[in-house]
């Protein structure tokens, strides 16, 4: 077993925690690309299947790339105990469906990720769960959703793709009162910029997908809560169902976790750079930026966040045609629905990720027509500003 290291800061953790040396003393971490084990003897064989010899069975289970990857997370995130996944809806949908049963009560916020809005509002009705969409940044809808059947609140926080920030701390105190526990995806914030658990939430989870690999090749999600939440909800049921992560995925966003702080701080610095460029910028009719003053939860960033994001929203005077003109003028900055990699993207999201929702329904987020969402890579700032300033001339 690896030393803990949780008395080391993060950027320290994020290059060792969880490092299981095998007898070669490698100085990177192995990839064990393996679905099985061999055992001594039948007997070593009969007391690992009891839990009595501690090791691995079957990869499906768990495996030592996956178990050094859980392990520098739980470090990272301060949790007692993590489960990865296939990908990060993987990773959603066990930790809210897999406590559940018909007859519960789910209330989330509405501002949520396309396909996680899908998990809450079309499939966990399907099987009795009751759910319930709220205004995540009005505490008294959270309150006024409770029921006595409700046990899970979800919420994500900077909230795709507007950026709103939502009181993590304050909704975890009306979950508890209620008997319920609190889930954030904390993709938009980053383990970086902010520790749920540290604020009062119960679950943890994240696409992996996104910052943490940080350079666009695989996917991947994780899970992480306390020992006995994982013990009691999420072990058995993904031993058994089987949502697991590659040891190959696993070994990429262990080590995209080494450069992971020093990514986020870069890309969080650029996004700032950007921000405060278009703030000003006569072609530009609203401008979201957690890390500025003018963000409508200034104190709450403060509050409840190290830092600001690496993503921009912002909306372009014309609608639909103009944003379609500055995106296809753009050189540098590529169009994608994806997030958080190296190389800068732009997405429409109207059209795209949150094209299924309902007119009316998109203009509450606040998903108008003009809107953009930047998410800023590790090119140099300057470079990133001329091209949009330059593309921003053709709205
Ligand atoms: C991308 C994303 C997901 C889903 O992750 P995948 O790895 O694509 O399955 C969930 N939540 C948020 C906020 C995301 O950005």
């Amino acid at each position: 077993m690896s030393k803990s290291t949780a008395n080391y800061r993060p950027e320290t953790r994020l290059v060792h925690s969880g490092t299981l040396r095998s007898q070669y003393g490698e100085t990177s971490e192995a990839l064990f690309l393996t679905q099985g084990y061999v055992y001594d003897s039948a007997e070593q064989c009969e007391a690992r299947f009891k839990g009595e010899d501690p090791g691995f069975i079957y990869s499906r289970y768990s495996n030592p790339t996956i178990a050094m990857f859980e392990r520098r997370m739980i470090e990272l995130e301060g949790a007692e105990a993590a489960r990865s996944a296939a990908t990060g809806m993987a990773a959603v949908t066990t930790a809210i469906l897999a406590p559940l049963k018909a007859g519960d009560h789910l209330v989330a916020s509405r501002a949520l990720f396309g396909s996680c809005l899908y998990v809450v509002q079309d499939l966990l009705p399907r099987y009795g769960i009751e759910t319930t969409l709220v205004d995540g940044a009005n505490l008294d809808e959270w309150q006024r959703a409770v029921r006595p059947n409700t046990k899970t609140f979800f919420l994500e926080s900077p909230t795709n793709p507007t950026l709103d920030v939502l009181d993590i701390p304050a909704i975890a105190e009306i979950a508890h009162k209620a008997g319920a526990r609190l889930v954030v995806d904390n993709v938009f914030a980053t383990p970086i910029w902010q520790s749920p658990l540290a604020l009062g939430a119960d679950v943890v989870v994240y696409s992996a997908t996104k910052h943490i690999d940080g350079q666009g090749r695989c996917l991947g999600g994780i899970i992480l809560s306390s020992e006995a939440f994982i013990a009691e909800h999420i072990h058995n049921f993904m031993r058994q169902t089987g949502p697991s992560i590659s040891p190959f995925n696993a070994w990429v966003l262990l080590k995209g976790l080494e450069t992971l702080g020093v990514r986020v701080r870069a890309q969080t610095e650029t996004a700032a750079r950007v921000a405060d460029v278009l703030a000003s910028h006569p072609k530009i009719s609203r401008l979201v930026f957690p890390g500025r003053a003018d963000h409508p939860q200034a104190a709450l960033v403060k509050k409840q966040m190290r830092g600001g994001s690496t993503l921009v929203g912002f909306e372009v005077k014309g609608g639909k045609p103009a944003a379609f003109r500055v995106l296809n003028a753009l050189k540098l900055s590529k169009i994608s629905n994806n997030l958080g990699d190296a190389k800068s993207l732009v997405t429409h999201p109207a059209t795209t990720t949150h094209q299924r929702l309902k007119p009316e329904d998109r203009a509450a987020l606040g998903i108008s027509e003009g809107f953009i969402r930047f998410s800023a890579g590790l090119e140099h700032a300057d470079d990133l500003i001329e091209d949009l300033t330059a593309a921003l001339e053709k709205a």
